[in-house]
């Protein structure tokens, strides 16, 4: 504990020289000593004085208006002071000594045990206040750590949302121009030994961008960005879909696919239809891939029905290889695979799962996985899905062969896209629907475009050099001409940043696709755009 500095001022030297006899049993004190108030002035404010013990009777300055000075400065009014007076008892001197802001008094003759015992009871407070005090400074210090890491946790967080978004906008893209040429061989007159090469790329590129999809995922995930949709879906017809796709799957490899559906599901329910899907995929396709015979069982079971909601537990039982004991719990961590061989064996990223455990507690929802080496395993998805209602109509409408959709003939349509993979795609399909279009590289060659020619539709990429799809739409929708500046505009993203799909809006885009895009949705998006926008040329 540190030393205390304690004033004695008296006028009498033989006072001070009792006084500090006596206060030599007081542990933590260094005292100093004057017997004229000016000196002692000058000590307070020059040294660290914590404690003064005043005479109240000096000839020039008296004890009370010594005190009132020492508390009247900034620098001295933390001085505890207590008078030392001989003087009587009474009220009013008491009163005078704590309006001048002294403490305490201490009586002469002076009580050896209840001088000590005050005097120690102020050095405590002292020690206490200052202990109190470095805390505060200790709390302060902390508090600045923390909210400078807290910046820097937001300015990182920042980095990576615009990473995020540049990644996945420069993977993306070419991957939308290897699909969309796909799509365009499909269309095309093909022998079936081309059939079957084009069908092996198309395999080739969902793999990749399915990988590429993990990897973004579970990056917006880790950021705090993935938001999850409530919809409301017949459940039935999802697990319909799920199930077909992976009957035939199953049927590839041999094994038997059962399914068995509780019949008191709920036929429509309210969540995210897609990282439902997500989740149950995964758990299928690992199923299918660890197990090279027997069987996979998909179960949808109710689990307790509440008033208006359902808990519903999704299974998937496989008779594969099955995961070793100590790495059933790492399986849901992000990169972890059950043993080191696995990669080598079946390949995979060790994303899916680490996927599914966050997707999982999106939708408030747990999952569990079991286990017996060598002989299966079962992954289950257990949440509780609030009931939804029988929608009025069916948006769902079944595909179309693109050559099949209705023409679009005399749409003439400008394509501003730095990728002349995509461009190509893009103009190619837009060609094929009857459409005139136009190629630029930018977003100033599109407004320079809008100048000299009219459009029936424009459609912007979004990250483009020179200028941005977002600036380029700003300037068209402020474009003197008004059937120029309300031409309708369809940005491009390849992003899977809901964000981008925001700015996109508020930049004045009338509608949004992502890359890669599904001609069917191009194609009645431009519809419903020129057909609502009423744009006739
Ligand atoms: P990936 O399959 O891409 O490696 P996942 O996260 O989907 O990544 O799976 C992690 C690991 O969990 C797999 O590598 C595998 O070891 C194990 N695993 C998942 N599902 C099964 C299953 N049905 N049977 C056996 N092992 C499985």
């Amino acid at each position: 504990m540190k030393n205390i500095n304690l004033l004695i001022l008296d006028d009498k030297e033989e006072n001070i020289i009792s006084l500090s006899a006596l206060l030599s049993e007081v542990e933590h004190i260094n005292i100093i000593s004057s017997t004229d108030p000016n000196e002692a002035l000058k000590i307070c404010w020059k040294n660290d004085i914590s404690i003064a013990l005043v005479d109240v009777q000096m000839p020039d300055i008296d004890g009370f208006e010594f005190v009132s000075i020492l508390k009247s400065n900034p620098k001295t009014s933390h001085v505890i002071a207590i008078m030392v007076t001989a003087i009587s008892k009474e009220d009013k001197y008491l009163l005078q000594g704590l309006e001048s802001g002294a403490v305490d008094y201490l009586y002469k003759p002076l009580n050896p045990e209840i001088t000590i015992a005050k005097v120690s009871s102020f050095v405590k407070q002292v020690h206490n206040q200052e202990e109190i005090k470095q805390k505060n400074i200790a709390l302060e210090e902390s508090k600045a750590q923390l909210i400078k890491a807290k910046e820097e946790a937001e300015e990182a967080r920042k980095s990576k949302e615009i990473f995020l978004a540049n990644m996945s906008h420069e993977i993306r893209t070419p991957i939308n121009g290897i699909i969309g040429i796909i799509h365009m061989f499909k269309n095309s007159t093909l022998n079936e030994e081309q059939k079957s090469w084009v069908n092996r790329l198309e395999d080739a590129s969902n793999s990749l961008l399915l990988i590429i999809n993990d990897v973004l995922d579970i990056s917006k995930i880790d950021s705090g960005m993935m938001k999850v949709e409530k919809e409301n879906f017949s459940l039935h017809k999802k697990l319909e879909d799920i199930c077909n796709l992976f009957k035939i799957k199953a049927l590839d490899k041999n094994l038997k696919f059962e399914i068995e559906i509780d019949p008191d599901l709920p036929e429509y329910i309210q969540s995210d239809p897609l990282r439902l899907q997500q989740i149950i995929n995964n758990f299928i396709s690992n199923s299918l891939k660890f197990t090279d015979e027997g069987k996979i069982i998909f179960q949808a079971k109710v689990v307790e029905k509440l008033k208006n909601s359902t808990r519903i537990k999704f299974s998937v039982i496989d008779t594969g290889i099955g995961i070793k004991p100590e790495s059933v719990e790492k399986i849901f961590l992000a990169f972890e695979q059950g043993d080191d061989g696995i990669t080598k064996k079946f390949g995979g990223t060790g994303l899916g799962l680490a996927i599914v455990k966050r997707l999982a507690d999106l939708l408030k929802g747990e999952i569990f996985a079991e286990s017996v080496y060598g002989q299966g395993s079962r992954f289950c998805f257990m949440a509780e899905f609030e009931n939804g209602l029988q929608p009025t109509s069916d948006k769902n409408i079944n595909k179309k062969n693109i050559s099949q959709l209705t023409r679009l003939n005399n749409t003439v349509v400008l394509v501003a896209e730095d990728n002349d993979l995509n461009s190509f795609m893009l103009s190619h399909i837009l060609e094929s629907w009857g459409c005139q279009v136009d190629i630029v590289k930018n977003g100033r060659q599109a407004v320079e475009h809008i100048n000299i020619k009219d459009y029936s539709l424009i459609m912007m990429d979004t990250h483009m050099p020179i200028m941005s799809g977002f600036e380029a739409i700003k300037e068209i929708r402020n474009h003197p001409d008004a059937v120029k500046a309300a031409v309708p505009i369809i940005t491009i993203s390849a992003s899977v940043l809901d964000y981008e799909q925001q700015s996109a809006y508020e930049a004045g885009a009338d509608s949004v696709i992502r890359k890669p895009f599904d001609p069917n949705e191009l194609h009645d998006k431009i519809s419903q755009l020129i057909d609502t926008k009423n744009v006739i040329y």
